[in-house]
């Protein structure tokens, strides 16, 4: 009753005061003393070893336990328990809330642009220099929605995984923007338009097929290739730490 079921030693070393499943030990090792003063509650980790101990390994002192036991009776008769039990529950409930926030963003994030559409948005950009507006608004509506108030990840390691990922859609969406065009040039005003990288210099479209527009060409997919290539990376790493963060 006097330990409220809390560790002498827990408490005497770590300031623990959280409840253990324990027993009685007794305090100079002789199970024959059940005298008041020489019995103190232990958590059974703490028990077996305080029991194991000889008297040359340096193990706690019987004077050392007798004296954590009292400091810890008097931590209980003062309530200090009750404080601290409130205080870690405080802290789960925070963490749990920061938890759901950050998921609530994730699973908005992901209904603006999943990992299939993205993926298949870089592949088409990498496997036939084009891509469909609509999917490039979706990139940019991704993007967009982490700058609005709230939509912050509270987790440092989620935001900063997140933020590498925004540069990558940034340089990519800056590069499409400046490089790619309306092509075809006559579209059905029905479907999404499609954009394509410098038409002209692409001998499979408008291109002449000159070596000089062969070789600028190229250059302009070698940075494609990269920004694309770095996209895949940051996504792939996001993900990672979304899963390791968010499901548990
Ligand atoms: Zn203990």
């Amino acid at each position: 009753m006097e330990s409220a079921r809390r560790c002498a030693l827990c408490f005497g070393l770590k300031g623990d005061l959280s409840r253990k499943a324990g027993q009685i030990a007794h305090i100079d090792r002789d199970a024959s003393n059940a005298d008041e003063a020489n019995l103190v509650y232990l958590c059974l980790e703490d028990h077996d070893e305080y029991d194991s101990k000889t008297s040359q390994s340096k193990g706690i002192t019987a004077a050392e336990l007798t004296e954590y036991k009292k400091r810890l009776n008097a931590a209980i008769a003062d309530g200090e328990h009750a404080v601290q039990q409130a205080s870690a529950s405080n802290d789960d409930a925070r963490a749990a809330a920061i938890l759901g926030h950050d998921k609530r963003i994730f699973q908005t994030s992901d209904q603006i642009l999943g990992e299939s559409s993205l993926i298949e948005f870089l592949d088409q950009l990498q496997t036939d220099d084009s891509y469909i507006i609509t999917d490039a608004r979706r990139l940019d509506r991704f993007r967009r929605m982490f700058t609005e108030t709230g939509n912050q990840y509270i987790n440092q390691e989620l935001a900063t995984s997140l933020s590498s990922l925004l540069s990558a859609l940034d340089a990519i969406l800056r590069f499409t923007a400046l490089n790619f065009f309306v092509y075809p040039r006559q579209q059905s005003a029905e479907e999404p338009r499609r954009f394509c990288m410098y038409p002209e210099l692409n001998c499979d479209r408008d291109g002449s097929g000159t070596p000089e527009d062969m070789n600028r060409y190229a250059k302009f997919q070698l940075q494609l290739d990269e920004l694309a290539n770095n996209t895949r990376e940051a996504y792939e790493r996001y993900r990672m730490d979304v899963k390791n963060v968010l499901v548990q």
